[in-house]
């Protein structure tokens, strides 16, 4: 038992910021660290952070409580690379008590898949149903390119290893203009024949990379409008409360959702927040707000200063982020999409 199963009812109220919106969403990024280096999200060289400033397995494990405490029912873990952390399946086995207790509705994964064939039964055991595999091209040789060294065959044997366990797998992928834009259409089919969603996403700002992002900026309306020419894409009511928007695909009879974060607000019903590996929670993907949960829980802080600062910290939430394609050659937000997690 951990302190939150015994928190207090006045810790249970829902956490709602200053716009009324209710956050019941977590993305946990475990670690800064990963085993490709996609040219969109790393720089060839990347500093790492020192060890004594990414949280512990337990400290992580600490905060995700007092978020679930809180009334967030879904987590997702992710980074950096999540399956790199040495040890993860001691936080995922821990989290999925809260599966079990039914606090949680969903514990989910986001990988670049390399290393799933191993890790995809584990975590089917512990209770995940689902997990987002990053994938922007089937060709070995750009893939390799897009990933700075990565083996697209290890990818498609982890996809392989997850499905055949029972885990659902979603797709992602960074449409970019040069590289995979033609490809597209493929890769849809081929992932809606092994059943699976795929997400089309588009670069964004953040953190410095070597290359103009502008360069190979895709806008999805028009990638939307290119597969009008030969689908029939319906619009479904899902929502995730993301900035994802989908369509069903007649052809394919598989789901194709669009995150436009440049060129749609999807902002009002946003009830999401993030936290990274060294403790800093972020309320907003694009804007540079920040609390340091890791400050709180290093000095010593009991579970309600934890939740008063959780609380404090949404209660900010700004409004909306502050993403436009004009100034998208810089980084409108300086960290990394793998220090902030996807
Ligand atoms: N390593 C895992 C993976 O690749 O799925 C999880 C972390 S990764 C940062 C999460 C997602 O962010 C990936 O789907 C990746 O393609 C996407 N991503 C990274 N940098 C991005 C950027 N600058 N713009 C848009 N998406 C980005
Ligand atoms: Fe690693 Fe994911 Fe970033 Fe690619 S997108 S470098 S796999 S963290």
């Amino acid at each position: 038992m951990t302190p939150y199963d015994a928190t207090p009812s006045q810790a249970r109220s829902p956490l709602i910021d200053g716009f009324g919106r209710t956050v019941t969403y977590l993305r946990v990024s475990v670690t800064d660290r990963c085993d490709l280096r996609c040219v969109y999200c790393m720089a060839e060289h990347m500093s790492f952070l020192p060890k004594a400033e990414v949280l512990t397995l337990e400290e992580l494990d600490r905060i995700a409580s007092a978020f679930i405490a809180l009334g967030v029912n879904k987590l997702r873990l992710t980074g950096g690379e999540p399956l790199v952390r040495k040890g993860l399946m001691g936080l995922v086995e821990s989290l999925s008590r809260r599966l079990k207790s039914g606090a949680l509705n969903e514990l989910t994964l986001m990988t670049n898949g390399t290393r799933l064939a191993e890790f995809a039964a584990p975590l089917a055991a512990a209770g995940v149903r689902r997990v987002n595999v990053s994938l922007d091209t089937l060709k070995p040789e750009l893939f390799r390119t897009l990933t700075r060294g990565g083996d697209l065959a290890k990818v498609l044997a982890g996809l392989d290893a997850a499905q055949a366990v029972g885990l659902q797998v979603k797709l992602n992928a960074v449409a970019l203009k040069d590289d995979n834009a033609a490809e597209l259409p493929e890769l849809i089919r081929w992932a809606h024949a092994r059943s699976c969603d795929v997400t089309l996403i588009e670069t964004m700002p953040l953190g410095e990379i070597e290359a103009d992002r502008t360069d190979q900026y895709l806008s999805l309306a028009a990638v939307r409008r290119e597969l009008e020419s030969f689908w029939t894409l319906t619009d479904i009511p899902l929502t995730t409360g993301g900035p994802a928007r989908y369509v069903e695909v007649a052809e394919t009879g598989g789901r194709l959702g669009f995150i436009t974060p440049l060129s749609h607000n999807f902002c009002e019903a946003c009830n999401r927040v993030r936290l990274t590996c060294t403790g800093t929670l972020h309320t907003c993907l694009g804007q540079e707000d920040a609390s340091d949960l890791r400050a709180v829980i290093r000095s010593g802080a009991s579970d309600e200063d934890l939740i008063a600062a959780i609380r404090l910290a949404v209660d900010g939430k700004p409004k909306g982020h502050d993403f436009r394609i004009e100034r998208a050659a810089q980084p409108a937000v300086r960290r990394h999409m793998s220090t902030t997690g996807g």
